[in-house]
């Protein structure tokens, strides 16, 4: 097997791929697997390269003096394009004379535009399906032209290095661009682009305070469940008012357990069902579309039904209130099964299925963010199924019943005003959810998380237990709310609900169909990758308003509950802080992703999540 030739920190020259642009980058890794360089470009963009398409620096000199292109056009430009001769450069103990100076300007002015331009019109000869997702390599017909590499000025003014950055991201014919500070280009000729993906490389960013921090979230998480549960439970749930251990034998019930086990069963049934349309996800970093059932809603129809059978034949669904703690630690302990068994055979997995942000090396980390991707038996994908089933369901479910159970034990021949409001908002929240999930299959969650134990315990434990804590609150502290109160929180819940919705509509639609007519209205930046940044509408109020209406949703959620304790507001507080470290996150692989095009972003829209504070 060839050595790799160059060293991680090496800088040198990577070609732009699909153009014959040299720019100066760094590398950061290298994949013996796929034999390609991870290499990082100065405006922050990180694409994976073959060697054939990186040259040493010294090498690159060499050859550009010795350049001999017959082409009239390149032999005139060919002193603007080594970086010896440049502005920033100049030979040692040479003074350019004006005229010089003024032919090198000509030559430089002409270097920019023809980079500006020879990177679009390369882009587009790129047919080949197999590249779509890995900028390793290029068409043929650049292949060839390695002899007339051209190496833009790196000492450009900061202003015109930005905008020339822009314009190469652009198909836009320079010469039809009237408004050379407009960056926002036409839709029509921004589709033939392709999109740029890497190919799975070791995770050397560690998240979630890298391998201490995930061991410690491995035993907080599960801890934190219990704490708010048992809390829940008590009579006077202030934060100093700290609960009493259980005794372990009483966390425990084998029929709770068998209950939960059977509840996974059905969602895996229903799952299977051959009804819903089958969809492609993203394509991986194999060039591969996994193909996906969009069936979510059906399985809450069938499972509404399957409960109201249930209830006919006079089934005590307030059983679960009853044993919610042992119902909590069953799912618990199937999630750390899960987590198990999805490490073990992620070790089996070839490596271009690992994920990129599951692959550290380090046990702790892989086994707390997921090692494998897309783990799958046969067609039944694991952590899809978890994503939006017996969790998510199993939450209104949860609410239901919590519902029953205060009308049970308070007597009441209807729910609480309260408790109507806290389980139609969640429920409306959770149809949403099913009735768009074709939209879950673009999340960070399912293209760059791996399935292990943060969204087992995440999807089985946390969102059915935890998000349901305001219903389990209200069943032990009745709380009454007017009707005019009443009004105020459900059209709060409404503004969140058309902003969450509305945005995320607004992100599918136009990454699903850029061309589409209903966003004509909307502008964008054009990136390198071939995909725009939306930078008017919803996205270009803040960074991320779904994120926004998804608190405000949060919010009304837990003012039903009233102002006595805190605990019910465990959720919007906890919300918040996992809406902007995810924020983060994502603000983190967007910038890898599209790199200038982000800055300008983020310049456009200042702000994250909440316009003017945040
Ligand atoms: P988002 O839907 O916010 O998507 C982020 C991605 O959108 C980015 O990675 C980027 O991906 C794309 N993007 C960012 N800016 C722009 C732009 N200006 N124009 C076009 N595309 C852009 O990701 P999440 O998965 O975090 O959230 C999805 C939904 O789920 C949200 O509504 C969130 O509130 C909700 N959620 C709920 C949770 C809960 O527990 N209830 C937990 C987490 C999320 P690319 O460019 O690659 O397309």
């Amino acid at each position: 097997m060839p050595s790799r030739k160059f060293a991680d920190g090496e800088v040198v020259m990577g070609r732009w791929p699909g153009s014959v642009l040299y720019y100066e980058v760094q590398v950061t890794s290298y994949d013996d697997v796929a034999h390609l360089y991870t290499v990082k470009y100065k405006d922050g963009t990180e694409l994976a390269l073959k060697e054939s398409d990186i040259r040493s620096q010294s090498s690159f000199k060499h050859r550009k003096s010795q350049s001999s292109s017959s082409s009239p056009s390149r032999r005139s430009s060919s002193r603007s394009r080594s970086r010896s001769r440049s502005p920033g450069r100049p030979a040692r103990g040479r003074r350019r004379s004006a005229s010089q100076s003024r032919e090198h300007k000509e030559d430089k002015k002409k270097t920019i535009q023809e980079a500006s331009l020879a990177l679009p019109v390369l882009v587009l000869f790129k047919p080949s399906e197999n590249n779509t997702k890995r900028y390793n390599g290029e068409p043929e017909s650049t292949e060839k032209n390695d002899t007339s590499c051209i190496v833009l000025e790196q000492k450009l003014k900061p202003d015109l290095e930005v905008k020339r950055v822009l314009e190469q991201y652009s198909l836009r014919s320079r010469k039809d661009d009237k408004k050379k500070e407009e960056i926002y280009s036409e839709k029509k000729t921004f589709v033939a682009v392709k999109p740029i993906e890497k190919v799975p490389t070791k995770t050397k960013e560690l998240e979630f305070g890298g391998r201490i921090g995930t061991f410690m979230m491995i035993f907080f998480l599960p801890a934190t469940v219990l704490y708010l549960l048992l809390m829940c439970k008590q009579d006077d749930p202030s934060l100093l008012n700290f609960p009493p251990l259980p005794a372990l034998e009483s966390l425990w019930e084998g029929k709770a357990f068998g209950i939960f086990v059977l509840w996974f069963v059905l969602q895996a049934v229903f799952y299977l069902l051959p009804i819903g349309k089958v969809v492609e996800g993203l394509p991986l970093s194999n060039g591969r579309r996994l193909q996906y059932r969009i069936n979510g809603f059906y399985a809450f129809i069938l499972t509404a039904a399957v409960v109201g059978v249930l209830l006919y034949f006079e089934f005590e669904l307030h059983y679960l209130y009853d044993h919610f703690m042992q119902f909590a630690v069953s799912a618990a302990v199937f999630s750390l099964a899960l987590s198990v068994y999805l490490y073990v055979r992620s070790l089996k997995a070839p490596e271009e299925e690992l994920a990129p942000g599951g692959n550290s090396g380090y046990f702790t980390y892989d086994f707390f963010i997921g090692h494998e991707l897309n783990p799958r038996i046969g067609s039944f994908d694991l952590k899809y199924f978890c994503e939006l089933r017996p969790g998510l369901i199993g939450w209104v479910v949860i609410n239901l019943a919590m519902l029953l159970a205060e009308m049970k034990i308070h007597n009441l021949s209807v729910p609480s005003l309260s408790m109507i409001l806290v389980n139609s908002f969640q429920l409306l929240y959770v149809v949403d959810a099913l009735w768009n999930e074709e939209a879950v299959l673009t999340t960070m969650d399912i293209t760059h998380d791996g399935f292990g134990f943060m969204l087992a315990f995440g999807d089985l434990v946390w969102v059915p237990f935890v998000y349901s804590l305001q219903a389990f609150y209200l069943v032990g502290h009745p709380t009454t709310i007017t009707w005019p109160v009443a009004a105020a929180i459900t059209v709060l819940n409404c503004v969140g609900y058309y902003i969450f919705r509305s945005a995320n509509s607004q992100k599918n639609n136009f990454r699903r169909n850029p061309a589409d007519p209903k966003l004509a209205n909307l502008k964008f930046i054009p990136t390198a990758t071939g995909k725009g940044l939306l930078v008017t509408g919803w996205w270009g109020f803040v960074r991320h308003p779904n994120y926004l209406g998804d608190i405000i949703m949060a919010l009304a959620w837990s003012l039903p509950c009233g102002f006595t304790h805190i605990l019910p507001y465990f959720y919007v507080i906890y919300f918040i802080c996992l809406l902007v470290h995810r924020e983060a996150r994502d603000e983190h692989h967007c910038k890898q992703k599209y790199g200038l095009a982000w800055e300008r972003y983020c310049q456009r829209v200042p702000y994250r999540i909440f316009p003017y504070i945040y």
